[in-house]
């Protein structure tokens, strides 16, 4: 059997978004509440010895938080674990996987955050740090690299790497590698099938949505590194809190509803943006003209939701972003209102005028018309 998701028939696809809108329904006794309970404890009765899968204590179990990671196991075909944030996530992902004298490779020009933390952190405890442009991230190898973190598609940018290739290269080299799938979401790409250990996510992004709660979680189909992950959790106490967990686990049973009419608008405001005069260097994997469409095609469900820009100045862009009645000015991304900013303003290594527009679930006809506006305007 082929275990490419890419090439999962769209109704087997279907039929598993299908059985993640059933799963808590299909395990209830009679008279349960169909919708999940929220579980506010830090004790749990307790008598005689500890057992396992028995609640004890609210630092390492929580209920809601089990129902979240059923659900979060079910999209992504692997054992999960939530996360208080991405960068929660991220964390335990790095140190329950390096020890002083590894050599850790970040992209120079992903998500900026991992960056400064390795700088801060990780170095000093003896953690050697290197990065590499997304684009032409193999290039050099991975020989003598512990861990090799992957972000495809790039944010901001929006540049590809190739996950089958790299992620077998980076385990013939005896490295870990690390997915951060934030952009994509299990429903756009599937990064464990394409040979990553760990998948990570900011689930403050599209899964969450609502730009109400910040979360995030990993999976991964290793036992030894999900169990170190779930230690770095249980000791660190950077645990996620029992409402956001709640809130997350409703957002995701719409995510496949979001994120289908998401990435449908980008496709049709991409096609306008690429024909407007005002609008420079469009990056959108769905575009034929960009450099990683035929990766894109290969290794993506989706194109997703985000497009990259450039207008002719950070007067232009500002206005732009101001003009348009359908686009929040904010930073982050995902959610179901579009959402613009210059990326300059956060120290990004991208044109003054280069704008992120994340593309929301307003109904097409009125986004492009909003958009296409506010550009001629
Ligand atoms: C936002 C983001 C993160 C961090 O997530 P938080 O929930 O803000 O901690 C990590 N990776 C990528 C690609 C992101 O966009």
């Amino acid at each position: 059997m082929d275990e490419t998701p890419k090439d999962a028939p769209q109704d087997a696809q279907d039929a598993d978004a299908a059985r993640l809108l059933h799963l808590r329904q299909a395990q209830l006794p009679k008279g349960a509440p169909l919708a999940l309970p929220l579980t506010l404890a830090s004790m749990f009765q307790l008598p005689g010895e500890p057992a396992p899968g028995v609640p004890g204590y609210g630092r390492a179990d929580n209920p809601t938080w089990e129902a979240l990671e059923h659900m979060l196991e079910a999209l992504e075909g692997a054992p999960a674990l939530a996360f208080p944030s991405g960068m929660a996530a991220i964390s335990a992902a790095l140190f329950a996987t390096l020890r002083a004298g590894d050599r850790l490779l970040l992209p120079s020009d992903g998500y900026y955050t991992p960056r400064t933390l390795a700088s801060r952190f990780l170095e000093r405890l003896g953690i050697t740090v290197d990065t590499r442009p997304t684009s032409g991230f193999a290039e050099g190898g991975f020989a003598g690299v512990r861990v090799v973190y992957i972000e495809t598609p790039s944010n901001p940018g929006l540049d590809l790497v190739d996950l089958p290739a790299v992620t077998e290269a980076v385990r013939s080299a005896g490295g870990i590698s690390i997915v951060d799938n934030t952009t994509m979401t299990a429903l756009g790409q599937r990064p464990l099938d394409l040979g990553a250990d760990i998948l990570l996510a900011s689930d403050t992004k599209a899964p969450g949505g609502h730009s109400d709660l910040l979360m995030g979680h990993v999976a991964t189909r290793d036992p030894d590194l999900l169990a170190a992950m779930r230690d770095w959790r249980t000791l660190s106490g950077g645990i996620p809190g029992p409402f956001e967990a709640w809130l997350l686990h409703r957002s995701l049973e719409t995510l496949e509803l979001r994120f289908d009419r998401m990435c449908t608008n980008a496709e049709i405001l991409a096609a306008h943006l690429d024909a407007h005069p005002a609008v420079q260097d469009l990056r959108f994997p769905g575009l034929l003209t960009h450099p990683g469409h035929a990766l894109a095609a290969r290794q993506m469900r989706r194109m997703g939701f985000l497009l990259g820009f450039t207008l002719p100045s950070v007067e232009a862009a500002d206005r732009f972003i101001e003009a348009c009645p359908l686009i929040a000015p904010a930073t982050s991304f995902g959610g179901v209102h579009t959402t613009a900013e210059r990326r300059a303003r956060w120290g990004d290594d991208v044109a003054p005028g280069f704008v992120r527009l994340s593309v929301g679930t307003e109904p097409a006809g009125a986004l492009v018309a909003a958009v296409v506006g506010a550009l001629d305007g």
